[in-house]
């Protein structure tokens, strides 16, 4: 690997936006608009835990930009600035480098998003990747995770199930499908989504740890509860076919992760608007449950029957 130095400018320069002073300086300068909150998150990807060693360098930095991507969609955030740290093993090589940025470049024109910083490092031990991102909303406008109020909807974007199915593909654990392993390595943020909801939604989250565990962020921070029907959970054609003959793997679609979808709560009143604007975005919409006043998250059959779910999502510590 060449320098830090040259990597940088090498890689890296070429998708700094103008604040990011050609990564040139020892800061970036931000400015935010006046009457805009500047909406800021943190994730980091780590060798081993979010991806494989040998995972395409593509993907790695699409996931981890998405993944920043995604968490501003669910706040109704344009996407403006992010940073990037970086921890590489000292043998990784020009190829890997140029498609890494490569990947970011197409995922900036896509989202508008623009480099404005970061560090470098050596790493002992695999790659870690790790993004600050920023974007704004109007003032106040920020969506959040504490106000669903009871009698909402619950709706979610998409389709759900096929990330972790494709992880499964590439664990062995069933027949390996393009589409699933596709949508397990680069999937969608929906910002255009995201920054139109504001308007509508009361409270929003992004899929990222799977369905039962993020509606359940929404609703313990909003100190309410939500029924929610397992017919009515989007699948993808591929999801359907295997489940009809796997149907021991259900469970992918409310509890497995990565999908970066979004699930939010809106009043009843809204749900025309919410449909006209998905159907104008071409984004997927179910309505797939209710939010109640009875505490906890409830997953009911088609006879009403409740659905014994076990762990709901995917901790990181856990025992
Ligand atoms: P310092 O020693 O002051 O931390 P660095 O040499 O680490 O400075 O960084 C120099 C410039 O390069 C800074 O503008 C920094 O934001 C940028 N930079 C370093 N690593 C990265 C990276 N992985 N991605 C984007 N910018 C980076
Ligand atoms: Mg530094």
């Amino acid at each position: 690997m060449a320098n830090e130095f040259d990597l940088i400018h090498r890689y890296f320069s070429p998708l700094a936006g103008p604040e990011g002073l050609g990564l040139g300086d020892d800061a970036a300068c931000l400015r935010v608009e006046p009457g805009f909150d500047l909406i800021v998150t943190k994730d980091m990807l780590v060798e081993g835990v979010h991806f494989f060693g040998d995972d395409p360098a593509s993907s790695i930095a699409h996931k981890s930009l998405v993944a920043s991507l995604s968490d501003l969609a669910a706040k109704g955030a344009m996407p403006k600035h992010y940073f990037l740290g970086l921890s590489l093993p000292s043998d990784v090589s020009d190829e890997w480098l140029a498609e890494f940025s490569d990947a970011l470049a197409k995922l900036q024109d896509q989202s508008g998003i623009r480099l404005a910083g970061g560090d470098t490092t050596r790493s002992l031990s695999g790659v870690t990747v790790s993004i600050t991102a920023m974007g704004t909303v109007p003032e106040g406008r920020m969506l959040r995770r504490s106000s669903a109020q009871v009698g909402d909807l619950v709706f979610v974007t998409g389709a759900l199930g096929d990330a972790a199915l494709g992880l499964k593909c590439l664990e062995e654990e069933i027949e390996p499908d393009e589409c699933l392993i596709a949508r397990y390595r680069y999937p969608e943020a929906r910002t255009a989504l995201g920054i139109e909801l504001a308007s509508f939604a009361n409270a929003c989250a992004d899929i990222s740890d799977g369905l039962l565990a993020d509606l359940g962020h929404i609703t313990a921070a909003s100190g309410v509860g939500a029924d929610v029907n397992l017919a009515e959970i989007p699948r993808s054609p591929t999801v359907r076919e295997l489940l009809a003959l796997a149907p021991e793997l259900e469970s992918c679609i409310y509890s497995g992760g990565d999908d970066y979808e979004l699930v939010f709560t809106a009043d009843q009143s809204k749900q025309d608007d919410i449909e006209s604007l998905c159907a104008s975005l071409g984004v997927p919409l179910a309505a797939i449950g209710c939010v109640t006043e009875k505490a906890g998250v409830r997953l009911v059959d088609q006879n009403g029957k409740l659905v014994h779910t076990g762990r709901s999502g995917f901790q990181h510590f856990e025992t």
